[in-house]
């Protein structure tokens, strides 16, 4: 469902996607890894239209969407959770997710949707606190519902559960696990190998702004050359 060929990113002189070559395949969870500053925030803002490549191409169910708009992409079925959050913090939880549902709901289907994403998003009895004063796993959760409202084909969740507890965390990979069962593919950005080992069907491992190895969970966690990049770093 996306592909990228060489695609290439430079900040001044800095190199940081260096020719990138990456297949996600239709209905997969793939989890990119590596160190901080490896470039993978990065690599979300060029296949979400919010960085444009210095070079190379993204494909995006077929379609060369290298030079599509942002909105673009979004109307394509591309949706994204970023580590900024994407919620009104003055807004009530309910009323953050009508909003985004908004786009394609009105009426009584509009309700009924709001409070089935609700449930799955075990905010139910938050429904009427502001956003603002969510703990900090459930704003996490209600930056996902945002995203899934827009009724993706891909989702992007960029570090997903930064600050969760492990309880959290898991609770979120089931979440995440449930709507690839519904047919999303899901690329996740993650520094939590717990949460990689219980939903990643395959991984890219970034370093440097290439791609360093590639695999399932399995042949990942048993490469040594991957383990010994993480070295120095707090949570290898
Ligand atoms: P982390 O794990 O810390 O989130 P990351 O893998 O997401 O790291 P990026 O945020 O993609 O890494 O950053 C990669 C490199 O690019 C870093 O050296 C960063 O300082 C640099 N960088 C990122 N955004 C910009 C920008 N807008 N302008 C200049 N340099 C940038
Ligand atoms: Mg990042």
């Amino acid at each position: 469902i996306l592909e990228t060929r060489k695609l290439d990113k430079w900040f001044g002189g800095l190199h940081v996607t260096d020719e990138v070559d990456f297949t996600l395949e239709q209905g997969e969870i793939h989890c990119l890894i590596g160190p901080n500053g490896a470039g993978k925030s990065t690599f979300f803002k060029l296949v979400l239209g919010e960085h444009s490549p210095s070079g190379g191409a993204i494909l995006y169910d077929g379609k060369d969407i290298t030079k599509a708009k942002s909105f673009e992409r979004i109307r394509h079925g591309i949706s994204v959770k970023f580590q900024v959050p994407g919620i009104f913090q003055a807004l009530k939880v309910r009323q953050n997710l009508q909003i985004a549902l908004q786009h394609h709901l009105q009426g009584a289907s509009l309700n009924e949707e709001t409070d089935r994403l609700l449930e799955f998003l075990k905010l139910k009895d938050a429904e009427n606190q502001l956003a603002g004063s969510l703990s900090h796993g459930q704003k996490q959760w209600l930056e996902i519902g945002m995203a899934v409202a827009l009724k993706p084909k891909l989702l992007l969740l960029d570090e997903p559960t930064a600050g969760m507890t492990p309880d959290e965390t898991h609770a979120t990979g089931e979440m995440v696990q449930a709507l690839n069962a519904e047919g999303v593919s899901v690329l996740a950005v993650e520094h939590d190998m717990a949460f990689v080992r219980q939903i990643a069907q395959k991984v890219t491992v970034l370093h440097f702004g290439k791609v360093f190895a590639q695999g399932t969970i399995n042949e990942i966690v048993a490469d040594e050359r991957v383990a010994s990049i993480y070295l120095g770093e707090v949570h290898a």
